[in-house]
C-alpha cells in the first residue's frame, strides 16, 4: 500500500477505539440487573460461537504505559482465585450458561502466567469440568516473557494450552527499558522460541509510534517477529494515559513526545504491506495473523468474570466488572455478580453493533443482515453506507459490505460512522 492513497484524509483524527467499549457503560441500574438475572434464567439454545474469559489482573510488576488496574501483590493471589471460581461457578450454574457450550476458552488478565504451575493446572481443570467446553475448544493463555520458565511452558503445553499471548511490545532494548519492561529482548525472544518448540503458538503484542521510535525501529520490531516465526502480531499505536508513568515522563521532558499521526499512519501502512509480503493477513481489531481460526466467526458471546474484565457479552448485555480486587472478592462473597457496569442493547443498538464487524474486518452479508433484523443495512444506514462508500473506504462485493484496503487504516472511524444518527 502507498503513502499516496492516504492524500486527503477521510477524517482528521484517527481513531484507537470503537464505539461500545467498557468506557460507554454506565453503573447497573435495578431494572437492568433484574432484567440480567431473568435472562440467566432462560435456556441459551443458539449455535452460536462462544468463549469463556477467566480474568487474572496480576502482573509480575507494572509497565509504564499500562492503564489496567493490575495487581503485583502475590500473596493475594490465592484467595482471588477462590474468589475467581465461585464467581465462575455461580455463572455456571444458571440456567444460560449451563445450556452454553463453549468453543474457546481464554485466560485473561493481567499476566495470568505469574500463578504457580499447579494454580494454573487447577485453574484449567475447574473451567474444564464446570462449564460446557466442546472437545475440540481452544485454550488461549496470556503471558509475559518474564515468568515463562522452561517447567511453565510444559504445564501450558501438557494442560492442552494452544496458544500463549504475549505482550512483547518492542524488541528494541531502549525501548523496553522505558516501557518498564522487566526482561531483555534477548531473553523474551528465548522464551517465544522455547514456547514454539513445546507444541505453543505464540501470538505476540507490539506497540508503535512509541516515544522517540523511528520508523526504521519500527520496521526491525515487524521483521524480528516475522523472522521469530510468531502466529500472529497484534499492533497497537500507543494510546498515551496522562495517569502513567510514561506520560509523566514525558510531560517532565525526561522523555521525547509521540509521534505525531503522520508518523503513526506512516507506521501502520509499513506494517501492512511487510505482514501482507509475509504471509500475515489483517483480521480483528489490531491483528496480522497466519493462523486460521483468527479468520473464522467471532465469538458471538463471553462469559467471564475477574477484577478488570470488561469484555462480558450475554444476549443483548455488556458487562464489565469492578476492578478493585479486594471489592472483587467482598463481591463475590457476598454472592453478588461482581458486575459493575452494564449495558442492555436494544434492537437498534444491536444493528449497529452487527455493522461493526467492518471494523474487524470481517463482511457483513446483507441477507444474513436483513434475516437477523428484518432490515437491509442501507435501509438502517443509508447516509453513513453512501458515505464511506463514496469515498472508497468500503465496498459491496456478492452482497458482502467490506473494507477496502483504503478504508482499513480508518477502520476504527468507520465504525463510529454507524453510531451517528442514521439521518446525517
Ligand atoms: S504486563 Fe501487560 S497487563 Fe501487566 S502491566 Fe505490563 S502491559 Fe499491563
Amino acid at each position: 500500500m502507498n503513502y499516496y492513497i492516504h492524500n486527503g484524509w477521510p477524517y482528521k483524527h484517527i481513531e484507537h477505539w470503537p464505539p461500545m467499549t467498557y468506557r460507554d457503560r454506565s453503573p447497573p441500574t435495578p431494572e437492568k440487573l433484574i432484567a440480567f438475572h431473568e435472562l440467566l434464567k432462560t435456556e441459551n439454545n443458539d449455535n452460536k460461537i462462544k468463549e469463556l474469559q477467566p480474568w487474572l489482573p496480576f502482573c509480575e510488576g507494572k509497565c509504564s504505559f499500562c492503564y489496567f488496574t493490575v495487581n503485583c501483590e502475590k500473596h493475594s493471589v490465592t484467595p482471588y482465585i477462590s474468589a475467581l471460581k465461585k464467581a465462575l461457578d455461580s455463572y455456571a450454574k444458571t440456567k444460560y450458561v449451563s445450556s452454553s457450550v463453549f468453543n474457546e476458552l481464554y485466560i485473561g488478565g493481567g499476566s495470568p502466567s505469574v500463578i504457580s504451575n499447579d494454580q494454573i493446572a487447577d485453574l484449567l481443570d475447574f473451567c474444564r469440568t464446570t462449564f460446557n467446553l466442546n472437545s475440540d475448544h481452544t485454550t488461549k493463555f496470556t503471558a509475559c516473557t518474564t515468568n515463562l520458565s522452561l517447567e511453565k511452558i510444559n504445564v501450558l503445553s501438557s494442560n492442552n494450552v494452544r496458544q500463549l499471548d504475549i505482550g512483547i511490545q518492542t524488541f528494541n532494548d531502549l525501548l523496553r527499558k522505558n516501557l518498564m519492561i522487566r526482561d531483555n529482548s534477548k531473553d523474551a525472544k528465548e522464551k517465544l522460541q522455547l514456547s514454539r518448540k513445546n507444541g505453543l503458538r505464540t501470538s505476540i503484542d507490539l506497540l508503535y509510534n512509541l516515544p522517540g521510535q523511528t520508523l526504521d525501529q519500527w520496521i526491525e520490531d515487524i521483521n524480528q517477529a516475522i523472522e521469530l516465526e510468531v502466529e500472529s502480531v497484534d499492533c497497537y499505536p500507543l494510546d498515551l494515559y496522562p495517569e502513567t508513568t510514561l506520560a509523566k515522563r514525558i510531560s517532565y521532558g525526561e522523555l521525547p513526545p509521540t509521534g505525531d499521526e503522520d508518523i503513526e499512519m506512516k507506521m501502520y501502512l509499513e506494517a501492512y504491506r511487510i505482514f501482507k509480503e509475509n504471509g500475515y493477513k489483517p483480521t480483528c481489531h489490531n491483528r496480522f495473523s497466519r493462523i486460521e481460526e483468527d479468520f473464522k466467526e467471532p465469538s458471538s458471546e463471553v462469559v467471564g468474570t475477574g477484577a478488570g474484565f470488561f469484555m462480558g457479552h450475554l444476549n443483548r448485555f455488556l458487562y464489565s466488572d469492578v476492578e478493585d480486587l479486594q471489592m472483587y472478592i467482598n463481591a463475590v462473597k457476598d454472592e453478588t455478580f461482581p458486575i459493575a457496569r452494564l449495558t442492555s442493547l436494544s434492537k437498534e443498538e444491536e444493528m449497529r453493533k452487527a455493522m461493526m464487524l467492518i471494523y474487524i474486518r470481517i463482511p457483513v452479508n446483507r441477507e444474513w443482515f436483513r434475516k437477523e433484523y428484518g432490515r437491509f443495512p442501507e435501509e438502517m444506514f443509508p447516509k453513513a453506507l453512501e458515505r464511506l462508500t463514496n469515498k472508497g473506504l468500503i465496498e459491496t462485493l456478492n452482497g458482502n459490505i467490506q473494507l477496502t484496503e483504503k478504508g482499513d487504516p480508518w477502520r476504527f472511524n468507520i465504525a463510529w460512522e454507524f453510531f451517528k444518527n442514521n439521518k446525517l
